[in-house]
């Protein structure tokens, strides 16, 4: 309830923002930026949220940050009222990626240029710019996590292993999990593992919204019907708070304790909860993205489109959104377990030793 009643505060007013934008041509001088986050649901949106803000305003922007939680028709009127009050720029992270075709012609009709920020935005010309971390190889580096602590490539196993994937509706999900896939097929191929559930098919495992309720709901299902005889070995989770769903279905079934260990589990984002769950030997691994960086390199697109300069895009392979190749800037990802947690996140700064305890 805190955090909703929050989001429609912040939503209400429009987060510190005074003023008009003052229709600032090719000058960042006065202009105001408006952020669409999904939710406050995830700790991650609510540091990305204020990262984008605290840069922003450092460049001597005005800032109108929203919430959606996670309701794409919220998201879709946000924006719309955004534009009405005239932003010079728009910063978005979809919820649904494929509801913003109506609103961003809007968006292009009133000059307005768009970032798509973290979730690749589909099916609509009116998007400039995109800046992500490289979602394939977040998949991937779980799924080496898992092969490298089943010891799947010394030849061990059969191990049981089930799979998540995220909400469909986000482009990241297929990347994720094709970024995985591809590197545990081999051992499904070989029977080194097995899926007891028999749900390997990415439409069979997504999870809406990323909701960690709904991915518990499903662990539960799936311990009760496949796993009577069988334990698992790992499981494949692409969001840390997808990860404490799965973790609680399986501790209420007995693992972590005697003869049934906590299966191998991944996850993402490196929230705070997760990393104390794997300090604490629950979860085993998350893959950690620095929201510092990718706040900063929006602000840095939208202050360069503002200014008429090009914004800098790195990215070796098109992000093709269905109707047009959106330049790109992705940043990598860093896996994170017990043995690296204090030298990446503690000495990096993004935690203090003091949080984690
Ligand atoms: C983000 C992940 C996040 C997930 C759920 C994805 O689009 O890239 O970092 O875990 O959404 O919020």
């Amino acid at each position: 309830a805190g955090a909703v009643s929050l989001a429609l505060t912040l939503s209400a007013c429009g987060q510190n923002s005074e003023g008009s934008s003052g229709g600032s041509e090719g000058s960042s001088e006065g202009a105001t930026i408006g952020i669409a986050m999904p939710t406050q649901a995830s700790e991650r949106w609510i540091t990305d949220g204020k990262s984008v803000v605290e840069d922003l305003q450092a460049k001597g922007y005005k800032t109108k940050l929203v919430y959606g939680e996670d309701n794409p028709k919220t998201q879709v009127s946000q924006i719309e009222k955004l534009i009405k009050q005239g932003v010079d720029a728009l910063i978005i992270a979809a919820i649904d990626n494929k509801s913003l075709n109506g609103v961003l012609q809007k968006a292009a009709d009133a000059g307005t240029p768009v970032i798509s920020y973290d979730r690749l935005i589909l099916g609509t010309e009116n998007v400039d710019y995109y800046v992500s971390f490289d979602n394939e190889q977040v998949g991937r580096l779980q799924a080496r996590y898992i092969i490298e602590k089943l010891g799947l490539e010394d030849g061990k196993g059969p191990f049981n292993i089930e799979l998540f994937a995220g909400s469909s509706d986000d482009n990241n999900t297929k990347y994720f999990f094709d970024g995985a896939m591809n590197l545990l097929q081999p051992y499904l191929d070989s029977k080194q593992l097995v899926v007891q559930s028999g749900q390997t098919e990415l439409d069979k495992v997504t999870t809406l919204r990323w909701d960690g309720p709904t991915a518990q709901k499903r662990m539960n299902r799936i311990l009760t019907q496949s796993y009577k005889s069988e334990k698992v070995d790992a499981v494949l989770s692409p969001y840390d708070g997808i990860s404490i769903g799965i973790l609680n279905a399986l501790q209420s079934d007995g693992y972590g304790s005697g003869s049934k260990p906590l299966p191998v589990i991944t996850g993402q984002d490196a929230e705070l909860a997760s990393v104390k769950s794997i300090v604490a030997g629950q979860q085993s691994q998350t893959i950690y993205k620095d929201l510092r960086q990718l706040a900063e390199v929006a602000a840095n697109m939208v202050d360069d489109i503002l200014h008429d300069d090009v914004p800098q895009v790195n990215n070796r392979r098109t992000y093709n959104n269905g109707v047009k190749a959106v330049p790109a800037y992705l940043l990598q990802p860093t896996s994170v377990d017990k043995t690296n947690y204090k030298d990446v996140l503690v000495q990096g700064g993004y935690y203090t030793d003091a949080e984690l305890k």
